[in-house]
C-alpha cells in the first residue's frame, strides 16, 4: 500500500472512496482522483478513529481503514453483550453473524471470545473499477463472512496472478461460470463477484434470491466460479504498464506503440488473445487472424503460438477436465447476446436453455460467425462435452464499458445466474 495524498490518482484512490462513501464521509461518484474533497473525508474519518487528522493515508491510516476495505470486524464479546445487541450496532443481523462464524453462537457468547461481525455494507464494490488486488480482497472478506463457500486456485497468470475460483453449493449438478479472458471487459468481474455475494447472503439468512430458493440450488448444485481469468491484462488496462514488467518493451511494441493500455488491451502479458487460444477451430482462428493482418502478440485476437500454448487457457482446460459441468457461461461484454453454438455440435438441449436464458433476461440469443467463432471457451467446451455451453455478451457500447451500466447488467444476469445453476 503506497501512501495516498492529495493530487493523486489511481485505482486504490477509488477503491478508498468507495469505502468513505459506504461510511458516510464522502458523497461524490468515486472517481480515482484524490482532490479536497477526498482530502475533506480522510480528515473527518481521522478525527472520528482518533488518528492524526493530517488527510494523509499512510500505514496508521490505513490499518484503520482496512477492516473497512474488507467489510468485517473482529470483535471481542464483554459482559453483557448480546447477539442481537452486536447485529444493531453494527448495522447487521444475527443470523449473519452465525453465518460468520458457525458452531459457535448464538448460545456460547462468552466474555473475551473473539468473533466477525460483518458490517451492514456490501463488500463487493460495483461502482469503481475493479482491480485484481481489489478482488483479491472482497474474496478475503466474502470468506470471512461466508465461511461456507469454497476458494481455491486453478492455476496462474504468466506474471503468477492467482486464478482464483469459489464454489457456490454442494449439490451434485455442476456449473461452471466464468468471467475475463479479455481484459477490457474486466465489468464481467463484479457482476460474478456480486453474484457470489447475494447468493451467499440470500443462503446466510434462509432468503430467496429473485424467487429461487437457495438453499434448494445449494442442495441441487455446485456453483463453480472464476471471476476473473485473465488478471495480467486486467492490470495492464486499470493500472497501467509497470516498468518492473518482464515484457516491458514488447508490451509496447505489441501495443502498436502505445503505452496507453486502457482502451486497446485484451489480450494477456503475452499479447495472446486468451478466448482464441483454446482447441477448438483453432487452425481457423488463427488463419482469420492471420487474414486481418494478425500474425503475432498484440492487443487481441493472436490466437497463440499453439493450442492451449497459454498458462490461464490450460488452467481453465485443467478445471474444467477434473469437474463434470452441465452447462457453462463465459462471460464477456458487449452486445447485449448470447452465443449458443460451435460448429453445430451443441446438443439438443442448448437451443432450448438458450431460449430461455435469452427470455430471462431480454438478452439476443445468437451463433457466432466469423473470427469470433473459432477457439473460444465455450467452443471448446461444447467440442469436448456436446453440452450446453454459452458465451454471455453484457451490456452495450464500447469496451471498456462504464462501470456506471453495472446495476442494470447485473438486474439482466442474475436471471442467468440463477436459472443456469438448475436448468
Ligand atoms: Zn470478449
Amino acid at each position: 500500500m503506497r501512501t495516498l495524498r492529495i493530487g493523486m490518482t489511481g485505482t486504490d484512490v477509488m477503491e478508498i472512496q468507495a469505502m468513505l462513501r459506504k461510511l458516510g464521509f464522502y458523497n461524490a461518484v468515486p472517481d480515482g482522483i484524490f482532490g479536497p474533497r477526498t482530502q475533506q473525508a480522510v480528515i473527518e474519518f481521522q478525527r472520528r478513529y482518533g488518528l492524526t487528522p493530517d488527510g494523509i493515508i499512510g500505514a496508521n491510516t490505513y490499518n484503520a481503514m482496512e477492516r473497512y476495505l474488507l467489510g468485517y470486524d473482529i470483535y471481542t464479546i464483554v459482559r453483557g453483550d448480546t447477539l442481537y445487541a452486536i447485529a444493531n450496532r453494527y448495522g447487521t443481523t444475527p443470523a449473519l453473524i452465525q453465518a460468520a462464524n458457525p458452531g459457535t453462537l448464538p448460545n456460547s457468547l462468552r466474555v473475551a471470545q473473539r468473533i466477525i461481525v460483518p458490517y451492514g455494507f456490501n463488500v463487493v464494490d460495483t461502482n469503481i473499477d475493479y482491480t485484481y488486488e481489489i478482488m483479491e480482497r472482497d474474496i478475503e472478506g466474502l470468506m470471512a463472512r461466508y465461511p461456507f463457500l469454497e476458494v481455491g486456485i486453478t492455476g496462474t497468470s504468466t506474471l503468477g496472478r492467482n486464478l482464483y475460483y469459489i464454489r457456490i453449493g454442494t449439490g451434485a449438478n455442476q456449473v461452471f461460470y466464468n468471467g475475463a479472458h479479455h481484459s477490457l471487459e474486466w465489468i464481467t468481474v463484479p457482476v460474478l463477484m456480486k453474484f457470489i455475494e447475494e447468493f451467499s447472503r440470500s443462503y446466510a439468512q434462509g432468503q430467496s434470491l429473485n424467487g429461487y430458493d437457495t438453499q434448494d440450488i445449494w442442495n441441487y448444485s455446485s456453483i463453480y466460479i472464476v471471476p476473473m481469468v485473465n488478471p495480467d491484462g486486467i492490470e495492464l488496462v486499470l493500472n497501467g504498464l509497470q516498468p518492473s514488467n518482464p515484457n516491458y518493451y514488447e508490451l509496447i511494441r505489441w501495443n502498436n506503440d502505445s503505452a496507453n493500455f486502457s482502451t486497446t488491451w485484451q489480450s494477456n502479458n503475452r499479447g495472446v488473445d486468451l478466448n482464441h487460444n483454446y482447441n477448438a477451430g483453432w487452425e481457423q482462428s488463427r488463419a482469420a487472424g492471420a487474414a486481418l493482418g494478425i500474425t503475432g502478440p498484440g492487443p487481441s485476437r493472436y490466437s497463440g503460438p499453439s493450442p492451449e500454448s497459454e498458462p490461464e487457457v490450460r488452467a481453465m482446460v485443467g478445471f474444467t477436465r477434473i469437474h463434470n459441468f452441465r452447462l457453462v457461461l463465459a462471460y464477456h461484454s458487449q452486445g447485449e447476446v448470447i452465443f449458443w453454438n460451435f460448429q453445430n455440435l451443441a446438443p439438443p438441449d442448448a437451443l432450448r436453455i438458450g431460449n430461455m436464458l435469452s427470455s430471462v433476461s431480454g438478452y439476443r440469443l445468437e451463433e457466432a460467425s466469423g473470427i469470433a467463432s473459432y477457439a473460444g471457451y465455450k467452443d471448446w467446451f461444447i467440442k469436448e462435452y456436446r453440452r450446453p455451453g454459452y458465451t454471455i455478451e453484457v451490456g452495450l457500447g464500447v469496451n471498456p464499458l462504464p462501470i456506471s451500466q453495472f446495476d442494470r447488467i447485473f438486474a439482466d444476469n442474475l436471471p442467468i445466474l440463477l436459472l443456469s445453476s438448475v436448468v
